[in-house]
């Protein structure tokens, strides 16, 4: 073929998301109800019984273009947040706000920052516009805010920040993040991404949305695809000031979010028993898969999400005879965690078989090495 794609498009390494269940019971022989999935950090209790209801209406409709500038969840989540209608932008999921953010402040000459051991969509995103990264080394695992203020250039345009990290779990305190955007000059755009801010205890929430009114330029993003279960619907959010909004609202698709993920995320936003549910359940997982790696004598890494990376040694060969096992859980070695494999916290009989298949594959490994 004699198409050629720029440089930089070839060297972006594609995105490695969980291998789906369907595909594995093909691989393996094995039977569909027989697979556990914690790979993704999806809600294992679904998604709200409203959010249920509200899809089956919304079915009726498809033949419809959705509201492409989603006037009724804006106003579910201006209210529910305390932000003005203009400061918010809706994705394609949160993945899109990311991208969004990227295509409307990026070009060539300029440079993202993120830390090792980060989300790997913000290499990608920098990389898909010709941009430089620049990824500066972990501390312990978490953010080293200190090294990443040093790491800022007159070419910086944003700085991409998890709070809880994926796949890490860590967690930047409340001052240090606020001190932190202090220092940013205010040329610099922190994306700062909230994804599991719902699975947080009530001491450690977040509190940037009220920082908006103080710091331009700070954009937090948001989903729909955790805590609220609509991973498959694809629907996130930003929260930033209204220029940086109208930038990026002139690159985004007129139809980014389908009709049935607005009104499942407005059904969403309004049950918060369900959040409480999945929150309380995640507390119960998290403590179990802690009692059980504490059990098995492995190390992990404290996490504030639905996930939790255990240090296995060698995780490429355990997550091949767990996937055997019909386990399905992350490999990190794509994020410089050779040794860890991220594992989303399921549902009680799920956590349980993955760490009943784990302790097999180990003392299998221990024996024949
Ligand atoms: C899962 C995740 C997201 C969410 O992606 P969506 O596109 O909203 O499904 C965003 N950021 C981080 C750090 C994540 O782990």
């Amino acid at each position: 073929m004699t198409i050629s794609a720029p440089q930089y498009i070839q060297d972006i390494a594609p995105y490695q998301g969980g291998k789906p269940i369907t595909e594995l019971a093909r691989e393996m022989n094995l039977r569909v109800e027989d697979i556990v999935k914690l790979a993704s950090n999806e809600n294992p209790l679904g998604i709200s019984p409203k959010a249920d209801f509200a899809i089956q209406e919304a079915l009726l409709e498809v033949a419809h273009y959705p509201d492409g500038n989603c006037f009724e969840l804006r106003d579910a989540v201006s209210k529910k947040f305390a932000v003005a209608a203009n400061q918010i932008v809706f994705g394609n999921g949160s993945n899109d706000i990311l991208e969004l953010a990227a295509r409307a402040f990026l070009t060539k000459d300029c440079e993202t920052i993120y830390s090792q051991h980060a989300f790997a969509v913000y290499p990608l995103v920098t990389q898909s516009t010709g941009a430089q990264g620049v990824v500066v080394p972990a501390k312990q695992f978490g953010h080293d805010l200190d090294a990443m203020l040093a790491a800022i250039t007159p070419r910086t345009k944003i700085i991409f920040i998890a709070n809880p990290n994926n796949p890490t779990g860590t967690l930047i305190g409340k001052e240090q993040l606020y001190r932190f955007l202090q220092q940013v000059p205010s040329h610099v755009l922190v994306v700062l991404d909230e994804a599991y801010d719902e699975y947080l205890p009530a001491e450690h929430k977040s509190e940037a949305i009220s920082w908006l009114s103080e710091f331009d330029h700070l954009l937090i993003s948001r989903t729909f695809s955790k805590a609220y279960g609509l991973a498959g619907l694809r629907v996130g959010f930003a929260l930033c000031h209204s220029q940086v909004a109208d930038m990026m609202n002139r690159v985004r698709q007129p139809f980014n979010v389908n009709s049935i993920a607005q009104v499942a995320a407005i059904a969403s936003l309004a049950d918060g028993d369900f959040v409480e549910r999945s929150y309380a359940l995640n507390q119960a997982g998290m403590m179990q898969l802690k009692q059980g790696f504490d059990h098995l004598g492995l190390e992990y890494i404290h996490s504030y999400a639905n996930f939790i990376s255990v240090k296995v040694g060698n995780a490429a060969e355990i997550n091949r005879q767990l996937l055997q096992n019909g386990v399905i859980v992350r490999p990190v070695a794509n994020y410089e965690m050779p040794e860890y494999l991220r594992v989303s916290v399921g549902l009680f009989s799920e956590n349980e078989k993955f760490l009943t298949v784990l302790g097999q594959v180990l003392e299998k490994t221990v024996m024949t090495s």
